[in-house]
């Protein structure tokens, strides 16, 4: 349940129904909106709904009690209705331009991560991606450079201003990521990882969350629940396919999710299109689509030499197609009245 606080409100009353909810066993989680505060109660509400409502209906300052029915609180709309805004570095993810991050799947050399670096900084883009821990079906195949890659990401970010992301896969390596990387990614094997997503709540690092590929939208979100109840409201959600009886794309991808989470939550949506098709003459035509539905970014996978890449050789466009292709999509930015950023 949400209790909303009376526009006049005194910081001594909003304490006050702060410690209440604290007295009954719940955590408060209180959100400054334009005119009013809005405060969270987050527990096991259930059983105390009643009693809890009456109690905190009668305290100074408190305007009404909102029951709500979604089990997803701190990330939804309602108790938070603005767009939240995540600044990293110089770019800012979420504030109506398009994000767009790239780079290659798998960072697999220091000249291979500058090639690519350089491509995707001199087309525009906002963010470089590029794998450290790799997620591999296969336990023989590459499984990422480790913490030599971060070093190169982190030189690459020196080189390019570029901010950097880079997927997290367990608790263990959270903190050497976060010293290195500006985003944490999990992956989509992760995204119900709990003891993942509560190690990435807890530092102060923007984390993006992807779908996971057999998720539901509201599963999807009460991850996010997890990453944000554990004090890190900087979340980035990313749709990149899920799986389906179809075939010939390598995952389906979810664009009516994009409008939707607009509507169910305040974080920023981003579209993988590389991970959601799996071949790379269709990640142009839905990098544009993800554009015109609305989303606050792409994620898109660009090698120097696919043909030779570690992972994911068959959907990373090569760098050298780059700059035509941020075009491309720009094109559509502009129609939509936003910019790349
Ligand atoms: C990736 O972005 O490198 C990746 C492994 O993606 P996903 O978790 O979506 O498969
Ligand atoms: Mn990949």
């Amino acid at each position: 349940m949400f209790v909303v606080m009376s526009a006049s409100a005194t910081e001594a009353e909003v304490l006050g129904v702060k410690s209440h909810i604290l007295a009954e066993g719940m955590t408060p989680y209180d959100h400054a909106g334009a005119d009013r505060v809005v405060i969270a109660v987050v527990g096991d509400v259930g059983p105390h709904r009643d009693h809890l409502m009456h109690r905190l209906g009668a305290l100074p300052g408190v305007e009404t009690i909102t029951p709500i029915s979604r089990p997803f609180k701190l990330t939804s709309r309602e108790f938070h209705p603005e767009d939240t805004t995540i600044p990293v570095l110089d770019a800012v993810v979420g504030d109506g331009s398009l994000t767009v991050m790239a780079g290659p799947c798998s960072v697999e050399s220091r000249d291979q991560l500058f090639q690519a670096a350089d491509a995707v900084a001199d087309a525009g883009a906002t963010i470089l991606r590029g794998g450290a821990f790799k997620p591999r079906t296969s336990p023989y195949a590459f499984q990422g450079l480790g913490v030599e890659a971060l070093r190169y990401l982190a030189e690459a970010r020196d080189r390019t201003g570029l901010p950097v992301i880079t997927e997290v896969m367990e608790p263990n390596q959270v903190d050497i990521v976060a010293e290195y990387a500006d985003i944490l990614q999990i992956g989509t094997r992760n995204m119900q990882n709990y003891s993942l997503l509560t190690a990435v709540g807890r530092v102060a690092r923007p984390v993006m969350l992807k779908r996971g590929y057999g998720a539901t939208v509201e599963e999807w979100l009460m991850a996010a629940e997890y990453i944000v109840s554990s004090g890190n409201p900087n979340v980035i959600l990313c749709e990149r396919g899920i799986r389906t009886f179809e075939t010939y794309t390598r995952n389906t991808m979810d664009l009516a999710a994009v409008p939707l989470l607009h509507h169910l939550t305040h974080l920023p949506v981003i579209v993988d299109p590389s991970h959601a098709a799996g071949r790379r003459d269709l990640v142009l035509p839905l990098a544009r689509a993800a554009a015109a539905v609305g989303a606050d970014g792409i994620i898109v996978e660009t090698h120097p030499q696919p043909e030779q890449a570690l992972s994911d050789g068959p959907q990373q466009i090569p760098t050298s197609e780059f700059a035509e292709f941020a075009a491309a999509v720009t094109a559509i930015v502009e129609v939509m009245g936003k910019h790349v950023g």
